[in-house]
C-alpha cells in the first residue's frame, strides 16, 4: 500500500478489532476477514468476524452502559453535545485519513470522499450536538385535579445495521441522533466497507463516549441477523436492500423491538421542456452517475418531454463517455469501481438483461477492462433508451451506474408512470414553471422530491421513504423520535 499517508499505513498495519465495552478485542471464536479493495480486488487488511456471541458480548455491554445510566443520566445534555461535537471535530482532524480509508474500502474517488462523505460526517455530528440539549416533554392540560408531563427518554440499546455505499456518513446518520437522545449502541458495519467505522469508534472514544455506549462488531449478515433478534435490544435501525428490510421486520416479532428502515429505491427524474436544460442534463447525469449509482435515491428512471428527448438524452451520453472511470486513490478518478464481485455480476447481469428485453444501449453498456482496469469491479456508466415501463432494468434496483431514459407526453401521465413502482424514496423535477413544480412535488409518492436540484442533502432536513422504500425519518428533529419514547406522568394534586 505505497500511495496512502502514513497515519492510513498505521491504521492498516492493526488488525481491525470488534469495540466491546470500551476495549477492542477479537472476535469469541477468533474469526477473521479480509476486507478487499475494489478497485484492486486485493485484500487491504483483516479484521474480526463478529458472531452471535459477538453480538451477546456486545449488547451486555451497551445494556450495562445503559442501566448504569453513564451517557444519560449521569452526563448533563450540555455535556453530551460538547462530546458529540468533538466528535465532529475529530473527523475533520483525521479527515486526510478516513477518506483514504473510505477509498481504498469501497472504491470511491478520493475527491468525493474528501469532499462530501468526511464534512457531511462531521457536520453530522455537529448538527446533532446542538440536539442534545433541546429534547423536551410537555406539560398536559387534563381533566380532574392533576398536573400531567411528559418525559422523552432513550430507547435503551439501539441495534444499527448499515450499508457499504457511504460507510462512515451512514454510521453517522445512525449515531449522531442515537448519542443525542442518550442511548446505548451497536453497531453492524458492512462487511464489504469495515474500516472507518473502526477508525470512527476510535475517534468516538476519543472524543469522551463512556465505554459500552458505543459497541461495534464487524462482520457479515449472520451478525446483523443475530443484532435484529436480539432480545435484549430495543430498537433497530437498518438501512441496506428492501429485501433485507423485510428480514429485519421479521426478526423484530420476538420482542417488538422497535424499527426504522431506509431502503432501496428507483427514483423517478423528470425534466419538463421549460427547464433549464443544459442545467437539467447535468443535474440528471450527476443523479445517476453520483457514487457509481450505487445511491439508494439515484434517478435511476430518467422522464424527459418527448420535446427535448433527443437533446438530454445526447446530453447525458456525452458526460457519461467523458466520465474517468479508474482507481479511486487516482486524483483524476471520477468514477471508481463498484463495491464487491456480487455487485459487478448484478449490475453486468442487468446490462444483459436490458439488452435482452430490446433496450438499446447509448453509451457504456460493459466491463471497463482497459489497463488496470481488468483488476476491478469497473463498469462504464451506461445510458439504456427504447425502454418500456415493465422491463426489469426499469423495475427493479440495479444499484450502479445505469440510467433507463424514456420520454413522456404530460404531467398526468408523467406522474402516473413515476408512480408506477413498488419504491418511494425520492424524485426530481426539472422545470421553470413553478405551478408545475409545485403541483406534481404534491402528486409524487416519495420521501424527498428535489425541485431544479438532485442529490442534495442537510443533517436537518428530513430522508426516508415511502411505500417499500421503508419507514422512519432519518435526519432533522424527525429523527429523534426513532430513538425516543415518551413518559407521560400524572401528579395528583389534591
Ligand atoms: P444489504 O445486503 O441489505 O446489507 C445491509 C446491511 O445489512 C449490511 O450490514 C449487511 O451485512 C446486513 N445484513 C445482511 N443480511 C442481514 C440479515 N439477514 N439481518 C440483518 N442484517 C443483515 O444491503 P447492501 O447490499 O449492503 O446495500 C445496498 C442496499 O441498501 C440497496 O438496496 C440500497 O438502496 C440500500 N440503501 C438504502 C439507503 C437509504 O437510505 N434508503 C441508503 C443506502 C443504501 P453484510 O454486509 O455482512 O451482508
Ligand atoms: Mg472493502
Amino acid at each position: 500500500m505505497e500511495n496512502v499517508s502514513a497515519p492510513t499505513k498505521t491504521f492498516l498495519g492493526r488488525e481491525g478489532k470488534l469495540l466491546i465495552d470500551g476495549k477492542w478485542v477479537t472476535s469469541a471464536n477468533g474469526e477473521t476477514f479480509e476486507t478487499i479493495n475494489p478497485a484492486t480486488k486485493q485484500p487491504i487488511c483483516c479484521v474480526a468476524r463478529g458472531n452471535g456471541e459477538d453480538i451477546d458480548r456486545a449488547v451486555a455491554s451497551a445494556r450495562r452502559s445503559f442501566e448504569s445510566g453513564v451517557w444519560w443520566r449521569k452526563t448533563t445534555p450540555a455535556e453530551r453535545g460538547r462530546v458529540i461535537h468533538r466528535i465532529g471535530e475529530l473527523i475533520d482532524k483525521n479527515g486526510d485519513e478516513l477518506a483514504e480509508l473510505e477509498t481504498l474500502d469501497n472504491g470511491k474517488a478520493v475527491s468525493i470522499s474528501r469532499a462530501v462523505d468526511i464534512p457531511l460526517s462531521a457536520e453530522h455530528f455537529r448538527y446533532y450536538a446542538g440536539w442534545a440539549t433541546k429534547i423536551e416533554g410537555e406539560t398536559i392540560p387534563v381533566n380532574g385535579p392533576y398536573f400531567n408531563y411528559t418525559l422523552r427518554e432513550p430507547m435503551g440499546v439501539v441495534g444499527q445495521i448499515i450499508p457499504w455505499n457511504f460507510p462512515l456518513l451512514m454510521a453517522a446518520w445512525k449515531l449522531g441522533p442515537a448519542l443525542a437522545t442518550g442511548n446505548s449502541i451497536v453497531l453492524k458495519p458492512a462487511e464489504q466497507t469495515p474500516l472507518t467505522a473502526i477508525r470512527l469508534a476510535e475517534l468516538v472514544q476519543e472524543a469522551g463516549v463512556p465505554d459500552g455506549v458505543l459497541n461495534v462488531v464487524t462482520g457479515y449478515g449472520d451478525a446483523g441477523a443475530a443484532l435484529a433478534n436480539h432480545p435484549d435490544v430495543d430498537k433497530v435501525a437498518f438501512t441496506g436492500s428492501t429485501e433485507v428490510g423485510h428480514e429485519i421486520v421479521k426478526a423484530s416479532a420476538g420482542n417488538l423491538k422497535r424499527v426504522s428502515l431506509e431502503l432501496g429505491g428507483k427514483s423517478p427524474n423528470i425534466i419538463f421542456p421549460d427547464a433549464q436544460v443544459e442545467q437539467a442534463i447535468e443535474g440528471a447525469a450527476m443523479a445517476i452517475f453520483f457514487n457509481h449509482g450505487q445511491c439508494c435515491c439515484a434517478g435511476s428512471r430518467l422522464f424527459i418531454d418527448h420535446q427535448i428527448y433527443d437533446q438530454v438524452v445526447e446530453g447525458i451520453t456525452e458526460i457519461a463517455k467523458k466520465i474517468r472511470v479508474g482507481s479511486g486513490l487516482d486524483p483524476n478518478t471520477d468514477m471508481g469501481p463498484l463495491i464487491s464481485e456480487e455487485q459487478f455480476d448484478r449490475v453486468t447481469g442487468y446490462l444483459q438483461k436490458g439488452l435482452d428485453s430490446g433496450a438499446k444501449i447509448r453509451c457504456g453498456g460493459s466491463p471497463s477492462k482497459e489497463g488496470d482496469l481488468a483488476a476491478g469491479y469497473f463498469v462504464q456508466p451506461t445510458v439504456f433508451a427504447d425502454i418500456k415501463d415493465e422491463m426489469e432494468i426499469v423495475r427493479e434496483e440495479i444499484f450502479g451506474p445505469v440510467v433507463a431514459v424514456t420520454p413522456f407526453e404530460d404531467m398526468e401521465e408523467v406522474a402516473q408512470r413515476a408512480n408506477d413502482t413498488t419504491y418511494g424514496l425520492a424524485a426530481g423535477i426539472w422545470t421553470q414553471d413553478i405551478t408545475k413544480a409545485h403541483k406534481l412535488a404534491s402528486l409524487l409518492k416519495a420521501g424527498t422530491v428535489w425541485i431544479n436540484c438532485y442529490n442534495a442533502f442537510d443533517a436537518a432536513s428530513p430522508f426516508g421513504g415511502y411505500k417499500q422504500s421503508g419507514y422512519g425519518r432519518e435526519m432533522g428533529h424527525h429523527v429523534l423520535e426513532l430513538y425516543t419514547q415518551v413518559k407521560s406522568v400524572w401528579v395528583g394534586l389534591t
